[in-house]
């Protein structure tokens, strides 16, 4: 996980470098996407709206539940002890939504918890049913905006420059985003699977990561070291769901 907080850090300092002037960061392409926060006070209904760009999301385990129910219960509704800057209450209810989506959402499975009784990070076993399909509908902004198409030509020419390049006036750059229009958000928030990368190993000191993700054909490969085996879907999903730690869902 750590590898694309590091990526970030790496693509903001070519964008920096006069001679890579049309860098696109492919972690800020791909996966960044924009929460909207709603704090409202329970006194007097006063609101703090902010919004915050995120790379992936963390998501808790819930017993016998799938992926759409651990998503769900990351948006539930909280409560908050918070002093309001209008009336001085002291309790407020959170809401968060999409307020932009990702072309890939990547969430990590809380696997690894702090067990207070035996003081240590211990592995949770949990099985969670892998949700073929997402919808983000309910939990956007209703006008979200989605992820910019892929464009291969900027990421082509970004990774192979050598020279600088001006861009021609009045170009876009990837920070600027197209309308939602009026499509329903839940239209326009539809997300299909297509990576998935296990921990096999009973703690976080041992193990081994292993991938199975969807090639260019539909078709689904287990990455096992130098061990490429073709699977079914169904298969995959199924055989991961005691182990899964990063699921990688595309827009569609
Ligand atoms: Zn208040």
């Amino acid at each position: 996980m750590a590898l694309i907080y590091v990526l970030k850090e790496e693509g903001a300092a070519l964008k920096k470098n006069e001679a890579i002037v049309t860098f696109n960061c492919p972690v800020q392409a791909n996966f960044d996407f924009e929460l909207e926060s709603v704090r409202t006070c329970n006194s007097c209904g006063g609101q703090v709206i902010r919004t915050e760009s995120f790379s992936c999301l963390p998501v808790d385990l819930v017993p016998g539940g799938s992926v759409q129910d651990s998503l769900d219960q990351y948006f539930k509704p909280c409560e908050l002890e918070v002093r309001c800057q209008y009336c001085g209450g002291q309790q407020a209810s959170v809401v968060q939504k999409f307020q932009s989506l990702p072309r890939v959402l990547l969430l990590q499975v809380k696997r690894f918890n702090y067990n207070v009784r035996r003081g240590k990070l211990v592995k949770l076993q949990d099985q969670l049913k892998i949700s073929p399909d997402l919808n983000l509908g309910t939990h956007s902004v209703t006008k979200v905006q989605p992820p910019r198409p892929m464009n291969w030509q900027d990421l082509s020419s970004s990774l192979s420059q050598r020279a600088q390049i001006h861009k021609p006036s009045g170009s876009s750059d990837e920070t600027s985003r197209h309308q939602g229009g009026d499509v329903p958000s839940t239209a326009r928030s539809q997300y299909k699977i297509s990576s998935v990368v296990s921990h096999i190993g009973s703690s976080i000191n041992h193990g081994h990561y292993v991938s199975d993700s969807l090639d260019g054909s539909d078709r689904w490969l287990s990455f096992d070291d130098d061990i490429v085996q073709e699977r079914a879907q169904e298969k995959v999903l199924q055989k991961r769901g005691d182990r899964a730690y990063l699921l990688f869902y595309e827009h569609r």
